[in-house]
């Protein structure tokens, strides 16, 4: 039907008779002329209607926004002083000889320009609008580059793609499944997957050496604003190589991607191991655009009086840490309010400060509700260790570690953010050197990455002290998100059983669960490892979205449903008998 986008009409076009198609983005009557901004997924263009013409005129002036048309007519310059440097095609206009209405539209339920005034909701019922604004036909068309381009590297380099299953056993990336009954076998259910993780393993099994997938994942959480119920993970995994090399090839291809789609030249990626992010930044995904770090104080204060700093000061799993925010002695008392209600959020139980005014003064030139229980000496000793200067203030935290940390770490990137200590556009880094267990909160232990990640360690060596192993895993984060993360694996049978067993998962159980792995670790499993990135996010941070729904064509709510399909929905009795399923009346 076309010969051009709307979009791609340029000057080089004028004089020619083109033939457009598109929806009416917005009908314009300027003293009997017509103006009809056409648009399409490649942009807008104006086209003009006179009165000369008196049928497609006519037609013209029943044109409703949304309304599909085809346009013949001929490309000209726009008159002089009517160009609109700030439009792709604001140099020329069609004017409109003929004129067919395709289809009509009902006055849609938001224009899109207006698309801020109505709620998300609203956008989201009627997403199949929302997508024709231009912001979010970039994006997916971003997101279309940006996957191509990771298929193009990983052919390059040799990956094959290769699909895996949905309907699974359960894999475990330590999140909630989502179960699918079966008809078939009665009381059984399939587990969608967390992620391809014993599949890819398999694959190296089998000898395919380089697998990559662009495979959706399900993990059903308790959402936050960057995490969605089904979302698309960059899967990769390889045979032979180890961490510097699987780290090296996918560093190279974030590092294209930046490259190529937006021009930015990433450098090269620091690394950083778990502990020291941990300690200078409260996260193992610091975000290196902000300058401030944590400092840890609790040596200083484990003999005060002040049993709020004392007492974790001296507790091993305690942290006493302060961050020094420069030319914070501005902040009000309302911001720090706010503040110590943000910290709140991760269980701090306060936010204690000192706002440095006159520090050649001593004790006296500084400003705070608990300078008087530090004493002046413990006060001038932390401002000495801080190097802080007039015009500061200082958080303290006071908590278990893992509070204090994520407290503080929080509280750094929110205060960055306020007052723009932005150093840098973009931070990537490698966080590296993870513990592989942690501690749960009934005492047992957990799996840091999961529980098929090698150690560096031997089995004997983990036995004796797994809370001090590190594991062969690897973190890619940028500017606080993190992009993707992976591990060398365990390709021994037995290394693999300890790990179980320090997990105190059961030989029946682990049989049970994974047995199938297992077992194929017996039968000639080379060294591999790999990683997934989370494609989403990466989106997300490439095109500067907030919201992670954004880069999703048909994304979920915060509260796991879609807005337009009213999914998940209820299903029919027969459906439920066929299944065996009877559900329980809530009481
Ligand atoms: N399967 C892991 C995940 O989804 C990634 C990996 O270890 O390759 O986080």
């Amino acid at each position: 039907m076309r010969s051009h986008y709307c979009g791609d009409l340029r000057k080089e076009h004028i004089g020619e008779d083109i033939t457009l198609t598109g929806w009416v983005h917005r009908r314009r009557d300027h003293g009997g002329v017509i103006f009809l901004d056409l648009r399409d997924r490649e942009g807008l263009t104006q086209v003009v209607f006179d009165p000369d013409r008196e049928e497609s005129f006519t037609l013209a002036d029943s044109c409703r926004s949304e309304y599909v048309v085809e346009v013949k007519g001929t490309v000209r310059g726009r008159p002089e002083g009517t160009v609109n440097p700030d439009m792709p095609t604001g140099e020329i206009e069609v004017l409109g000889k003929e004129l067919v209405i395709l289809n009509k539209s009902e006055t849609p339920p938001f224009q899109l320009d207006e698309h801020q005034q109505v709620g998300e909701e609203v956008r989201l019922r009627h997403r199949y609008i929302d997508l024709r604004r231009p912001e979010m036909q970039e994006k997916l068309r971003f997101r279309s580059k940006v996957t191509n381009a990771i298929r193009s590297y990983m052919d390059e380099h040799g990956f094959l793609d290769i699909e895996t299953p949905i309907l699974n056993r359960a894999t475990p990336e330590g999140a909630r499944d989502y179960l699918v009954p079966s008809r078939v076998h009665e009381g059984h259910f399939f587990a969608l997957p967390q992620s391809p993780q014993l599949f890819k393993q398999l694959l190296m099994v089998a000898g395919f050496d380089r697998y990559y997938q662009v495979a959706k994942c399900f993990r059903d959480e308790d959402l936050r604003a960057d995490r969605q119920p089904e979302f698309t993970q960059i899967d990769i995994e390889t045979s032979f190589m180890n961490e510097e090399e699987i780290m090296g090839i996918t560093e190279k291809m974030i590092r294209k991607l930046f490259l190529e789609l937006k021009g930015i030249d990433l450098g090269e990626f620091p690394r950083m191991p778990y502990s020291e992010a941990m300690q200078r930044f409260g996260s193992d995904k610091p975000d290196l655009r902000y300058p401030m770090e944590l400092v840890d104080v609790a040596d200083l204060m484990a003999e005060i009086e002040f049993k709020v700093f004392a007492g974790p000061a001296k507790d091993p799993k305690g942290r006493v840490a302060a961050l020094k925010v420069p030319g914070g002695a501005q902040l009000t008392r309302k911001i720090i309010d706010e503040y110590t209600q943000f910290v709140s959020i991760y269980g701090a139980k306060g936010l204690a400060w000192i706002k440095v005014n006159e520090l050649e003064k001593g004790v006296e030139g500084l400003q705070s509700p608990i300078v008087k229980f530090l004493g002046a000496e413990v006060a001038m000793a932390i401002m000495e260790r801080l190097g802080a200067e007039n015009g500061d203030i200082v958080f303290f935290g006071a908590d278990k570690e893992k509070i204090v940390s994520e407290a503080l770490g929080a509280l750094r990137i929110k205060v960055g953010e306020d007052l723009e200590m932005a150093q840098c556009e973009w931070a990537p880094l490698w966080v590296v050197d993870f513990p592989m267990f942690e501690e749960t909160d009934n005492g047992g232990l957990t799996a840091l990455h999961h529980p098929f990640t090698a150690p560096s360690c031997t089995p004997e060596e983990l036995k004796a002290n797994p809370l001090e192993a590190l594991s062969r895993a690897y973190d890619m984060v940028l500017n606080g998100c993190e992009l993707g993360g992976g591990s060398i694996r365990i390709h021994n049978q037995e290394m693999q059983a300890s790990v179980l067993d320090i997990l105190g998962i059961s030989d029946e159980e682990a049989d049970d669960k994974f047995g199938f792995l297992l077992n194929a670790l017996k039968y000639g499993a080379p060294p591999h490892g790999g990683l997934a990135f989370g494609l989403d996010r990466l989106i997300m941070l490439m095109t500067g979205t907030d919201s992670i729904r954004e880069v999703i064509a048909f994304p979920k709510t915060q509260s796991s449903a879609c807005m337009m399909t009213q999914a998940p929905g209820e299903v029919s009795a027969a459906q439920l008998r066929e299944l065996n399923i009877k559900l329980r009346k809530t009481p």
